[in-house]
């Protein structure tokens, strides 16, 4: 099994691998340096297993796709709403150093521009540049399992160069983006984005990123999920730039790319790719990178807005375990409309039982609105001169602090369960 995924990615990869179009970043020696021929891709399961196929162990610096993982650890450490203050998270359309704000509101239009990335440093907490920087070198390689190293050149030359960064960190102070010296949070930027990747540590991060924040190698959280999806959603909007419309439809995962000519590329809950190939479009995007996620998407299915069926059902099994008293077996993730199907069935069939009783033992994961749903269960059916019970042997689906508020009966045990069920039936 492993080596056909091997194989497809093989040959995927190699199908790009004679295009030869675009040019590597000129505006600073280091990047013009790059080989032009390097192409490495790797992907990476959410159990954190790695395929990689070409220079998939060859560095170069992440560029902006530091990006999307600042504005994680901005709002990981200050909130959405201190975030939210300061950066919209509206597509620009317009280039990623374009020196522009929102005329209304004078904040960047999103984190995924030079605008919206610099104010998104600037929220980091720290005392001296050195402090910040090291909280994001280390948030960095903890979503990638392993300690990144900084391009001392890249970095040296991002400083020396750096005219245009500097004009938008000034304007930003101006309008009260930006909070302190505008040189001290550029100094950050430029470090953040001299560090080192290969396309294995993009595909690792990535995958973090699917996992809603648990890196597939260490198994340690990094971040929470409320703060990837805020994350994930503003790469779909804005993460390739003004060519997001044609990757959301074509591609369909949330991305991120960098000059450096890495891009990194996220299926929620599934999986995370990492590219890099140094040559690049004219909107500063790896051309073999794009084609090559184009493909992958093509033929693997990984559109994140792939229907292939209704959602299954949740419910396993339904059986009768004396009269009037029917057990329902769920299964699987239970989110909105899985357990909104669970609570049709049971209410539908209330006529042929006194007592309903949802096993839940085999419930992977629940989200708060399907956990609020069971829990309400027990009040219609009362209404109704039924009862209706649950059972979660692990308190995983129904934690005691989620009770309250609610009628639930919460059993550990089927058995004991049916005998509370018995003793409701008789009287
Ligand atoms: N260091 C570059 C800049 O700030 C990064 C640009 C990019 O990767 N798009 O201009």
């Amino acid at each position: 099994m492993a080596e056909l995924v091997q194989q497809y990615l093989d040959q995927i990869r190699d199908e790009h691998a004679g295009d030869t179009e675009g040019a590597v970043a000129d505006y600073i020696p280091e990047l013009a340096n790059a080989d032009p021929t390097e192409f490495g891709l790797s992907l990476s399961s959410s159990d954190g297993f790695v395929y990689e196929s070409g220079d998939a162990a060859t560095e170069f610096t992440i560029q902006s796709i530091s990006k999307p993982f600042t504005y994680a650890l901005a709002l990981d450490q200050v909130g959405q709403d201190v975030v939210d203050a300061k950066i919209g998270v509206e597509p620009s359309g317009e280039a990623f150093n374009e020196i522009s704000v929102d005329d209304t509101t004078k904040r960047p239009k999103n984190p995924m521009i030079n605008a919206g990335a610099i104010a998104a440093v600037s929220l980091v907490p720290g005392t001296t540049p050195d402090e910040r920087f090291a909280r994001i070198h280390e948030f960095y390689s903890r979503c990638a399992g392993r300690k990144l190293d900084i391009d001392h050149d890249v970095y040296a030359s991002e400083k020396a160069t750096g005219s245009r960064n500097r004009a938008i960190a000034y304007m930003l102070q101006s309008f009260g983006v930006l909070d302190g010296d505008p040189d001290e949070v550029l100094d950050v930027y430029f470090r953040q984005c001299s560090l080192r990747v290969t396309s294995t540590d993009l595909a690792r991060m990535a995958t973090t990123l699917a996992r809603g924040g648990v890196n597939p190698c260490t198994g340690r959280r990094v971040t929470d999920s409320a703060v990837v999806q805020r994350t994930l959603s503003v790469m779909v909007t804005c993460g390739m730039y003004d060519a997001a419309g044609d990757w959301v439809s074509a591609v369909g995962m949330p991305a991120k790319s960098g000059v450096g000519g890495g891009i990194v590329a996220v299926l929620p809950g599934q999986l995370g790719i990492g590219v890099y190939s140094p040559l690049l479009d004219a909107k500063g995007n790896s051309v073999r990178g794009v084609r090559v996620c184009r493909s992958l998407s093509a033929r693997l299915g990984l559109h994140f807005l792939t229907v292939t069926r209704e959602s299954s059902s949740t419910i396993r099994a339904r059986y009768d375990l004396c009269e009037g008293v029917r057990v329902y077996e769920l299964h699987g993730d239970l989110l909105f409309a899985g357990a909104e199907q669970v609570l049709r069935t049971v209410e539908n069939e209330r006529g042929d039982y006194d007592v309903a009783i949802l096993e839940l033992s085999r419930i992977d994961d629940i989200n708060g609105a399907a956990r609020n749903m069971l829990a309400g269960l027990r009040t219609d059916l009362t209404a109704m001169n039924k009862e209706g019970f649950l059972v979660d042997p692990d308190h995983k689906v129904m934690p005691a602090d989620t009770r309250q508020g609610h009628h639930a009966i919460v059993f550990d045990s089927l058995d004991d369960a049916v005998q509370v069920a018995k003793e409701f039936r008789a009287g």
